[in-house]
């Protein structure tokens, strides 16, 4: 049988960690690996014995008969490898052989040309662009750094890490490229205009590039996950609405920004799935015979889609945006 190697960026939390752990395995549960190693730094591996998938049932209870490639290695990248030790623990004793921890930071091309360099020679049929960062709050706080970091990260780390090992991907005419878009690409969210942009332009990319590659046998797509229960929110960056960083702005903005902070809580409490809930999106894109370009993990905000498609000019979705975060309307998912 084939085997099927997955590069992922951003395994230290989140979507990431959650999508090696799930194929490392799976892998493991499989095959017989070369044993865990970690490129250019530490983490070493803990062995129990928990958290085996049920037999017969891998990538996010997708069943494994369809799937026509088996897994080997996994190669789960991070920018910091001492945050690896959480990978490894949860992967608890699910052996994972075939498990790589490797450096790579996607603003850096150097720690790129060395992960690169890492798997040539190992066929890489599956690259998930996954690393990212959010940024909110008014538009008037937002540092020129802050904007040119999440854009490094998110737009530029995307596309560098793509031109990595998109070459030998069309040489073999055959591989796939996923990558961690949002609903924040699909449409414009308040106090998220420079995220939202980021998320954007990485459709934007994709969605070009997928008519490029269409004929090189290379599927690429994009997953757009909603609200996501990951360390997201908390490392964002965001300026406290009594901080510093207000000083200065006209009240009535300051007043829709607390409003929409409070909407961000109860959105988050009330609707954000958990990590577990959105892989599958990811193992189908990776299984599937035929992925589909996008891919939402939630019907949050549909129907404020729906209406921004349906009405070009842009006007309409933009009050019923408005009307929904500071309307005092609970729930988007049956709004217009
Ligand atoms: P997370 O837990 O914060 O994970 C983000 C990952 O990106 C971390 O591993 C982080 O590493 C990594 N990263 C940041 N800068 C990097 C860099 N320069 N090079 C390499 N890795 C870097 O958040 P998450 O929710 O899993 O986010 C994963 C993706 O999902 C992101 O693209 C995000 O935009 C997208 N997404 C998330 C949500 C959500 O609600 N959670 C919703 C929609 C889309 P460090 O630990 O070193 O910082």
């Amino acid at each position: 049988m084939e085997r099927t190697t997955v590069l992922i960026t951003g395994c230290s939390s989140g979507i990431g960690l959650g999508l090696a752990a799930r194929l490392a395995a799976d892998a493991a549960r499989r095959f017989k690996g070369k044993g865990v190693s970690a490129a250019r730094g530490s983490a070493s591996p803990r062995w129990s014995h928990q958290g085996q998938a049920e037999p017969g049932v891998g990538w996010g209870g997708c069943s494994t008969a369809a799937l026509s490639h088996a897994l080997s290695p996994v190669y789960a990248t991070m920018r910091d490898l001492a945050k690896g030790e959480r990978l490894l623990e949860r992967l608890g004793g699910c052996c994972p052989d075939t498990l790589e921890l490797l450096q790579l930071d996607v603003t850096d091309p150097c720690s790129l040309a060395a992960a690169a360099q890492r798997v040539q020679g190992q066929q890489l049929d599956v690259l998930v662009c996954n690393a990212g960062v959010g940024l909110m709050g008014p538009l008037e706080t937002c540092s020129e750094q802050a904007m040119k970091t999440l854009f490094d990260v998110n737009v530029f780390g995307a596309v560098r890490t793509i031109q990595a090992f998109l070459p030998a991907m069309k040489s073999r005419r055959a591989g796939r490229i996923i990558v961690s878009s949002s609903i924040g690409g699909l449409q414009g969210l308040p106090f998220n205009a420079v995220y939202c942009a980021s998320k954007f332009a990485v459709e934007g990319l994709c969605e070009s590039l997928a008519i490029v590659l269409h004929p090189f046998n290379i599927h690429l797509t994009l997953v757009e996950c909603g609200p996501v229960h990951t360390s997201f929110l908390a490392n964002l960056q965001r300026p406290d609405p009594e901080g510093s960083e207000m000083r200065g702005l006209d009240a009535e903005t300051q007043g829709l920004y607390r409003r929409y902070l409070g909407h961000c809580q109860s959105t988050f409490r009330d609707t954000a799935q958990e990590v577990e809930e959105v892989l599958p999106l990811f193992l189908e894109a990776i299984g599937s015979p035929c992925p589909p370009l996008r891919c939402a993990s939630t019907q949050l905000l549909a129907p404020l889609r729906r209406l921004r498609l349906s009405s070009p000019d842009g006007s309409a979705y933009v009050r019923a945006m408005h009307d929904f975060v500071f309307g005092g309307t609970e729930s988007g998912g049956d709004q217009p």
